[in-house]
């Protein structure tokens, strides 16, 4: 399993010690997260986190449709109860949306409860809309710990990171952007955007580049739940 968006979750030191053991160190629960997926053909998954953005969401679901390809947006529910009508145009376009808790909460540093309440006043925010069941959990950072996969678990939610962190969110260059992508985009990768930063995204000119010269390379766009369901590993 491609693991290049992992270094989030892991002291340095521990990512030596991971290879030069040359072993693949399990965190506890580790196999129920999924980073990406082993991909029988060149499907990828774009995933967009933080929004819905008064107009960053809508240019960058005008490009995708532009382009015809689908995507994920993980929602923060506090965003999704002040812009609810973009939800809605989210989902009527037919992107798949997921849980991307209700206040962009580091789950980890969270108590047992406290990850209930976030979990599910997140999925509120969005179900309350227009009734759309998510069952896919992306956790903040990736910040994630025994409580929250138990508490994911109990709720029948799937949590999933990403295999390629852009770095959109730290206003990394958009030829940057561009060039990671291009260089490690592999078969079922799951690429992690965001449709919410605070000051100018790179995001809109990235895609405008990517998304025609990803397809040109063979790439097909699916939803993180198509991607999960084509590797076998769906429920
Ligand atoms: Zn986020």
């Amino acid at each position: 399993m491609a693991r290049k968006g992992a270094a989030a979750l892991f002291p340095a030191v521990l990512l030596v010690v991971w290879a030069a053991v040359g072993v693949s160190a399990e965190a506890p629960g580790e196999e129920d997260i999924i980073y990406s997926c082993a991909a029988v053909d060149r499907r990828i998954a774009l995933t967009f986190d933080d929004g819905p953005h008064p107009t960053l969401t809508r240019e960058i679901m005008g490009i995708l449709e532009e382009n015809g390809v689908t995507a994920t947006f993980f929602l923060v529910g506090e965003n999704a109860e002040w812009f609810p009508e973009i939800v809605r145009e989210e989902a009527e376009a037919g992107f798949e949306l997921g849980n991307h808790t209700r206040t962009h909460a580091n789950l980890r540093e969270a108590d047992y409860p406290a990850i209930c309440r976030e979990i599910d006043e997140g999925e509120r925010a969005v179900w309350e809309n227009f009734e759309y069941r998510t069952r896919l959990l992306r956790p903040p950072g990736g910040c994630l710990s025994d409580d929250v996969i138990r508490a994911a678990k109990e709720r029948d939610y799937t949590l999933v990171c990403w295999s390629v962190d852009t770095r959109d969110w730290a206003h990394t260059p958009t030829d940057v952007i561009v060039k990671n992508v291009l260089d490690n985009a592999e078969g079922g990768d799951i690429l992690l955007f965001h449709d919410y930063i605070s000051g100018d995204s790179p995001t809109p000119a990235a895609l405008r580049i990517l998304i025609p010269e990803l397809k040109k390379r063979g790439f097909d766009f699916v939803t993180v739940s198509e991607l999960i369901e084509s590797s076998g590993k769906g429920r």
